[in-house]
């Protein structure tokens, strides 16, 4: 059956659940029940259809109590990824011969099980991630949307594509997948990123092996049996977790991996862009990087915005999911003019902010991922609290989570750390600008280029960010979180990454390439 044979509605975003709604309250409270009695149950590693046990195990740990084990999963060691990836590498040729239309229905088919069970993954990303209720099904619905939306796409780059006849010939192109492709999400998404970028190999034709990240290998676990659910074959993925450092460089290194998709940190991409480029021994092509990674992401004050509006969308979008969205406001520019009248507010709404538990609805934020994060964050706030004015928060919530306060370091030169650095965490740095033409070049003085917002109500200014403001996802008069998959195709600038536009129109295309085949007919 041809693609043509398919027709879909027009794409829309998967609605947010309202938790207000009594029966809504029930159904996740009753999934985290559920999935609470499934903590500590083992996964295997799926390697070419295989299940594969190891003697190294990796326990993923509920960030609001560390003391639950959420899952014991196996750690691969490069032996077995080496394995993956010959495994994918022999598959490829089968799996890129299927019809895109089997291909889009089974992603379909993926698109609807997640919708059927979306209560049950917001409650595994509420306990291994530790996002709230509406954090988590906010993930959730990205990812539901990523498998609708690409389905869509893969529907208009079936086929041949339109191009120019000329006479005496007939002119073709077309979409070729591109072979083995590594995936390497990180946390903070574990469902919607680690989705987004396995569908769309699969999808377009590819086979696939999944790294997911040490800290969620459950959340990935869980799409990946849902993957075999709708259909894909067991061969064309391999679900590998085990630890970055250990087997990140075969992976990439690999002579038939063809493709890296990878989001998460700068320092990682980097390394990975880098390995990428050296041919190998027996490599035959140029491997493509796919890399989404980090941000310093700024929102610009401007003297005539509306205060009341631009200070809670500062701070929904600082401080929501714990500043750890690569997309999080970490900086909040401010025209002199006002300066003062909205940290008053800021500092105000910070503090009326609830941390606790992620499980608990009464928590407006839960605990950062790790330890180790936690460790590194309250370093970042002990520094800054020297390099500006600790107004907000300030350290770390008693209790067993790792809970961090909301805080907020006023007075920050562009100089110091807390400015350049990302943190990844609840730590808003807020500075001062002479006018709006400071404020954007001090928005602007980053090494990385991913969101930003402007509060402003000067027309020429609301402009000039447009033109000037030098992100991949600039926002006017709202927060800078929240993209929406098909409304704000989502990636940066510089060193945030490879500008790959996820959830946008072009995104397929980076795991395709193009043949074009020309026939004399006279
Ligand atoms: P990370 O430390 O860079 O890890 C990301 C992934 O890379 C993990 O699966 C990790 O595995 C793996 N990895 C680690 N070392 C590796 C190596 N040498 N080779 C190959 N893979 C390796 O980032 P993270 O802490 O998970 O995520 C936070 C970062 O992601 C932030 O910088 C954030 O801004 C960025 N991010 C960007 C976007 C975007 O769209 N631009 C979206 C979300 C997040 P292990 O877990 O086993 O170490």
């Amino acid at each position: 059956m041809s693609a043509s044979s398919i027709s879909l509605p027009e794409f829309r975003n998967e609605p947010l659940t309202d938790f207000s709604v009594p029966a809504h309250r029930s159904a996740i409270e009753a999934a985290l029940a559920k999935v609470h009695s499934e903590f500590g149950r083992e996964y295997d590693l799926l390697i070419g259809g295989e299940r594969v046990k190891t003697t190294e195990k990796l326990r993923s740990l509920n960030p609001s109590r560390p003391s639950e084990i959420v899952g014991i999963h196996q750690k691969a060691t490069p032996e077995l990824a080496a394995r993956a990836i010959e495994s994918a590498y022999t598959y490829f040729a089968e799996w890129s011969t299927t019809s895109a239309s089997d291909r889009i229905r089974k992603l379909l088919a993926a698109a609807h099980l997640l919708r059927e069970h979306k209560f049950e993954f917001d409650a595994w990303l509420v306990y291994e991630a530790g996002k709230t209720w509406p954090e988590a099904d906010a993930d959730t619905a990205e990812a539901i949307d990523f498998c609708e939306y690409y389905a869509r796409e893969m529907l208009r780059l079936a086929g041949p594509q339109p191009v120019v006849q000329l006479p005496g010939e007939k002119d073709e192109m077309r979409y070729l997948p591109l072979g083995v492709g590594v995936i390497i999400p990180p946390w903070n998404f574990p469902l919607a990123i680690l989705a987004g970028m396995t569908v769309a190999a699969l999808v377009t034709g590819n086979t696939a092996v999944i790294k997911p990240s040490s800290e969620t290998p459950t959340v990935a676990a869980k799409f990946a049996e849902l993957l075999l659910e709708a259909g894909f074959p067991d061969r064309s993925f391999s679900f590998l977790p085990g630890s970055g450092s250990a087997i990140g460089d075969l992976l990439v290194q690999h002579p038939k991996t063809r493709f890296i998709a990878f989001t998460g940190s700068r320092d990682v991409g980097l390394r990975i862009n880098e390995l990428a480029a050296k041919p190998q021994a027996g490599q035959r092509w140029i491997k493509r990087v796919i890399a989404e990674m980090g941000g310093k992401d700024a929102i610009i004050v401007d003297a005539d915005a509306d205060l009341e509006k631009a200070a809670n969308d500062v701070v929904a979008s600082a401080f929501g999911y714990q500043g750890q969205k690569c997309s999080a406001c970490s900086r909040a520019i401010v025209d002199e003019h006002v300066y003062d009248e909205f940290l008053a507010k800021v500092k105000k709404k910070t503090e009326a902010l609830t941390v606790g538990p992620a499980d608990d609805p009464g928590s407006y934020m839960g605990p950062v991922i790790s330890e180790g994060a936690r460790r590194t964050i309250l370093q970042y706030i002990e520094a800054g609290s020297k390099e500006g004015k600790p107004v907000a928060g300030g350290g770390a919530v008693s209790g067993d989570g790792y809970f961090i306060k909301p805080t907020v370091i006023a007075d920050v030169p562009s100089s110091a750390r807390i400015f350049r650095e990302e943190i990844f965490g609840p730590v808003l740095a807020v500075t001062k600008a002479k006018d709006f033409e400071s404020a954007l070049n001090l928005a602007n003085d980053s090494e990385y280029g991913l969101t930003g917002a402007i509060f402003s109500n000067t027309p020429e200014h609301i402009r000039q960010a447009r033109e000037r403001f030098f992100v991949g996802n600039l926002y006017v008069n709202r927060k800078c979180t929240g993209a929406m998959v098909g409304v704000h195709p989502f990636g940066g600038f510089n060193m945030s990454g490879t500008d790959s536009k996820a959830g946008g129109p072009d995104y397929l295309l980076l795991f395709l390439q193009a043949k074009s085949i020309a026939e004399r007919v006279a």
